[in-house]
């Protein structure tokens, strides 16, 4: 597999087209970001962390039943993924009150939800990402009633088969965002899955395993990153 022209680059990762049509490279970098972009830095390692664990959180999704845009890891920052036309929505799914959730409610971090909630964000950098609801993704034509219904069934299905593997691990699973693509007509899980989209909290100590380290400059920020890769058994 040969990369051919930059298609697109993100905060945090690179997409190259391929010769084949229906297939893309992403490479993931080390450059994080915060607050809509206005807070920037490097966390070493990060990139080749966040491919590995993409890739191996999507293997398992697969074996439970939820598509992926995954195809095949090329190196340690590379990897083949299905070209799909990305649904315009952060779908955000939560166990435990945190961040802008905590904020916006005025429910204190850490407290159990009596049940997963799901939010949907508008994924739109100059609106800075707002918060929408099903009716609004309709009414904008981002996403039709089916896929809304498959996106939902499909992350809450992410958020048990992540919950048990974090759990594993020995990490609590606060909360995460993910993304959907179309692929030929159907819904599929894209983007990423790592420290820098799901809220980690060690069972023990409570403590942030996630890139909370980073926004809220905890200190040990890639410490943070490999610990979560080592404790779910990845190489790095
Ligand atoms: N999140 C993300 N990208 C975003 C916004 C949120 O990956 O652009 C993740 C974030 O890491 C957390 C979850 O989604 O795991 C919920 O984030 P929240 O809405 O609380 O926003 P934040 O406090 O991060 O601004």
């Amino acid at each position: 597999m040969q990369k051919c022209k930059q298609l697109y680059e993100g905060k945090a990762k690179k997409v190259f087209l391929t010769e084949e049509p229906d297939v893309l490279i992403v490479s993931y970098k080390d450059d994080a970001t915060a607050f809509n972009g206005q807070k920037k830095g490097t966390i070493v390692g990060k990139g080749a962390i966040n491919n590995r664990m993409t890739n191996f959180l999507f293997q398992k999704m697969e074996e439970k039943g939820v598509s992926t845009h995954f195809i095949q890891e090329l190196n340690d920052r590379e990897t083949a993924v299905r070209r799909v036309e990305i649904v315009p929505l952060e779908v955000i799914v939560r166990n435990v009150a945190a961040g802008s959730f905590s904020k916006r409610l005025g429910v204190e971090e850490g407290k159990e939800l009596a049940e997963p909630t799901i939010e949907f964000s508008y994924k739109n950098d100059a609106l800075e990402d707002p918060l929408i609801n099903s009716y609004f993704a309709k009414a904008l034509e981002l996403a039709t009633s089916e896929e809304i219904e498959t996106i939902k069934r499909y992350a809450f299905m992410v958020n048990d088969i992540l919950k048990a593997e974090f759990l594993k691990a020995g990490l609590r699973l606060i909360d995460f965002k993910i993304e959907f693509g179309r692929y030929h007509g159907k819904i599929i899980l894209a983007d990423e899955i790592s420290p820098d989209t799901c809220r980690l909290w060690d069972v023990e100590s409570g403590d942030k395993m996630d890139k909370d380290r980073f926004r809220r400059d905890l200190g040990n920020v890639e410490e943070a990153y490999i610990e979560v890769a080592r404790r779910l058994g990845l190489e790095i």
